[in-house]
């Protein structure tokens, strides 16, 4: 599997729990940024020859790109990149972004699969949110989006929120799989640092949901999701039978991938690279090709804790065939306290976590972790 990412950090709005990289004041150097994308695929092109099974535009807010940028975003990766026939290309959506003509557009370039940012079916929760939606447009959008074709759909939703009883999340997870949509990707609510949802939360304007409940509203997702017929087959995620996210599931597989843009990481197989997060020491880097990334090789206990951390999250599990597990006397004993818990499945082929396992996902990779 060979992945292809590319981060686009525009974003409308600041949502008030999020951590990743992006700009809102992006107009006056978006056509240098948009030469520095070109420019890095181009550069990094040549040293990946293999062809691409998946390209994932996230962010930021992809669904900002204009037709032109776009179109030649999509015309130097087909020009240096060989790029298969049945390519996953993934492009996430903000629903305030859907009309017909962009998602013309988003069939026109070759776009085959939408990530399409509902988070949630309540407008309070988005007004606080700070996000640039409602819910009417989330829904009008995903029904434009099916009419017009598209037809490898996934919903993101967070769970887990300020004052979101459970009858209020299975609510949403009622009417979310009556979308007819093939994906979903359902987040618990996390407060990251120096958020402005941090802020709330420290003047006791929102109070967040508390541990016990947010373990109650995963397992009403995982029952949700059973009785709709889809698969969970990571922590997170769920799909239709053959839907499940290639691109994605490389990366939790432990598999190789390039990432473009400011904050992109890449990994090829040894050593993790990434590249800086800031869109004028990115676009000024890429242009005078001075470093723009760091590199890490990782250690052999990095790549092996890694690799436990990654599969244990997947229905695969940890493959034991590509994994030397040689686990030690102590790791051995830890195991089979987690099999006597009925937290771990284990066979000559794999180990894999169970439903009350996946309650307990990070803590038994951690009790597995080697340190150097
Ligand atoms: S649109 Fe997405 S990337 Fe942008 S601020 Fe909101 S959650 Fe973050």
């Amino acid at each position: 599997m060979n992945g292809l990412y590319l981060h686009i950090p525009y974003c409308r709005k600041r949502c008030t729990y999020c951590d990743f990289h992006f700009s809102t004041t992006f107009e006056s150097y978006r056509v240098q940024l948009q030469n520095a994308l070109i420019q890095e695929l181009e550069i990094r092109s040549h040293s990946h020859q293999i062809p691409l099974q998946t390209i994932y535009f996230g962010g930021g807010t992809p669904s900002i790109l204009h037709r032109a940028e776009l179109e030649q975003l999509f015309a130097t990766i087909r020009k240096h990149y060989v790029v298969f026939d049945d390519c996953e290309i993934t492009f996430e959506v903000n629903p305030e972004d859907i009309n017909e003509q962009h998602l013309k557009l988003w069939k026109d370039v070759g776009i085959n699969r939408l990530s399409i940012g509902l988070q949630t079916f309540s407008n309070e929760n988005l007004s606080w949110m700070n996000r640039a939606h409602n819910v009417q447009q989330g829904l009008t959008g995903v029904a434009l989006a099916q009419q017009m074709g598209f037809d490898n759909i996934s919903i993101d939703l967070i769970y887990g929120l300020p004052d979101q009883s459970l009858a209020d999340w299975s609510a949403a997870l009622d009417q979310v799989f009556k979308l007819n949509i093939q994906h979903l990707s359902a987040y618990c609510l996390t407060i990251e640092p120096k958020t402005a949802l941090q802020h709330l939360v420290r003047k006791k304007a929102l109070q967040p949901a508390n541990e016990q409940l947010q373990s109650d509203q995963f397992l009403t997702l995982l029952e949700y999701a059973k009785q709709a017929g889809f698969v969970h087959y990571e922590i997170s995620n769920f799909a239709k039978p053959g839907f499940h996210s290639k691109h994605n599931s490389a990366y939790w597989r432990f598999e190789p991938y390039i990432g473009i843009g400011p904050s992109a990481h890449s990994f090829n197989g040894q050593a993790r690279r990434w590249n800086v997060a800031n869109n004028s020491a990115y676009i000024k880097g890429v242009g005078q090709n001075e470093d723009w990334y760091q590199t890490e090789i990782l250690t052999a206990n990095e790549r092996r804790n890694e690799q436990i951390l990654l599969g244990l999250r997947t229905i695969w599990g940890l493959d034991l065939s590509k994994f030397e597990a040689n686990w030690t006397q102590k790791e051995s004993a830890q195991i089979e306290e987690f099999a006597r818990l009925n937290w771990l499945l284990i066979n000559e082929k794999s180990m894999v976590l169970t439903e009350e396992g996946k309650l307990h996902a990070d803590g038994i990779a951690a009790a597995l972790f080697r340190v150097d």
